[in-house]
């Protein structure tokens, strides 16, 4: 079924422009187009995965909700660091909020005026993408609009709202591709009187010279990782500002989650009626690899052994497309209606939905 991908104009130009008017054609099929009707919301198969090599920069610990520093998970016959997706994930979605923020900022009035054509609209008040209450930088979360370009394609939910917003960015662990991590252990001391006894109220000396024994799971710097994101339904202008984002924050971590640095490199993009093969896959076929220019080959190469019939045209992210993806103007003012228009679509086609019920 052809659809009208008209009101994407503007980034429909840039994206054949970074991509190539070619590998745009490839994907264009598998793009989606939020017109506010009913039917553009219904769920179709059209799905857009992109492949990425991480490399820790530093040491790292990747907090879990375990009892240690690290998940590790059995790839062949290794056990190797393990990235949970929603991990990843919380890095994108704030920088998301943050670009939108600054979005808000500087088209405030043009969004209220020309895109919902009502004044009193006041995303910032209203959702997570305001600055969070411990400040700018830490991001805390204190609720979602359910209406804004993040919640549309992150996903959020909230209460006495009548529809929920599933994430259209989802995707897979990623996986170390070598079983690279050391053990420290410590012994804190305590602070009044400089010797490792601490004040635990237990009965024995040896009890208390433990007290602050600890221990830390690191991965080793150079460690390589392979990840996957899985974008669903995704418009021209989501996939527009996707990119950038993953073009734009190469570094990850250095926060509350992700201690150390991970540099994230996206490797290549294949669209389909299904997800593409498994981040977990290709960690088999690259185990070991240590060297980031054959682990680059090899995942093409697994990319390419695992693409389907139905598959577009496999695009590998170049350095070429890399440098375009970082120069594009992503306040440009036609891009940000475009965005802004999308999510009020998208919505609007929701409610037409629930009133048709
Ligand atoms: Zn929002």
């Amino acid at each position: 079924m052809s659809q009208n991908l008209n009101p994407y104009s503007k980034s429909i130009s840039i994206l054949k422009e970074v991509l190539g008017e070619e590998k745009f054609k490839a994907i264009e099929q598998y793009l989606h187009s939020y017109d506010g009707t009913q039917e553009s919301v219904r769920p179709v198969a059209k799905y857009i995965t992109i492949y990425w090599l991480g490399r820790a920069a530093d040491r790292m610990i990747l907090r879990t909700e375990g009892e240690d520093d690290i998940i590790l998970s059995q790839v062949g016959d290794e056990s190797v660091p393990t990235i949970v997706f929603r991990k990843f994930k919380a890095v994108y979605l704030r920088e998301y909020m943050k670009l939108l923020r600054v979005q808000w900022f500087k088209y405030g009035s043009l969004i209220r005026d020309e895109v919902y054509k009502d004044s009193k609209y006041n995303f910032l008040k209203d959702c997570s993408i305001s600055p969070g209450i411990a400040g700018e930088g830490k991001g805390a979360m204190h609720g979602r609009c359910m209406k804004c370009p993040v919640d549309v394609l992150m996903g959020a939910t909230r209460a006495r709202v009548t529809y929920n917003l599933a994430s259209r960015f989802v995707g897979d662990s990623a996986y170390a591709l070598t079983a690279s991590f050391e053990r420290r252990t410590g012994n804190s001391v305590d602070e009044i009187s400089y010797t490792t006894i601490m004040i635990t109220g237990r009965e024995s000396e040896e009890e208390k010279r433990t007290g602050g024994l600890f221990s830390e799971t690191l991965v080793k710097p150079g460690t390589l990782f392979v990840g996957k994101i899985v974008l669903t339904m995704l418009s021209p202008v989501e996939l527009l500002y996707i990119l950038w984002l993953l073009h734009r924050v190469t570094r990850v971590g250095a926060r509350t989650s992700i201690w150390g640095t991970l540099e994230v490199e996206p490797i290549a993009m294949v669209a389909d009626v299904f997800e593409v093969g498994t981040s977990y896959e290709a960690a088999e076929e690259m185990l070991r690899e240590n060297d980031i220019a054959k682990a680059r080959e090899k995942l093409l190469e697994y990319v390419k052994s695992v693409a389907f019939q139905t598959s577009s045209d496999i695009i590998e992210l170049t350095k070429d497309t890399k440098e375009h993806i970082r120069s594009i103007d992503i306040l440009n003012k036609e891009l940000v209606k475009e965005l802004w228009n999308n999510a009020k679509n998208y919505i609007k086609g929701i409610e037409e939905y629930l009133k048709s019920k």
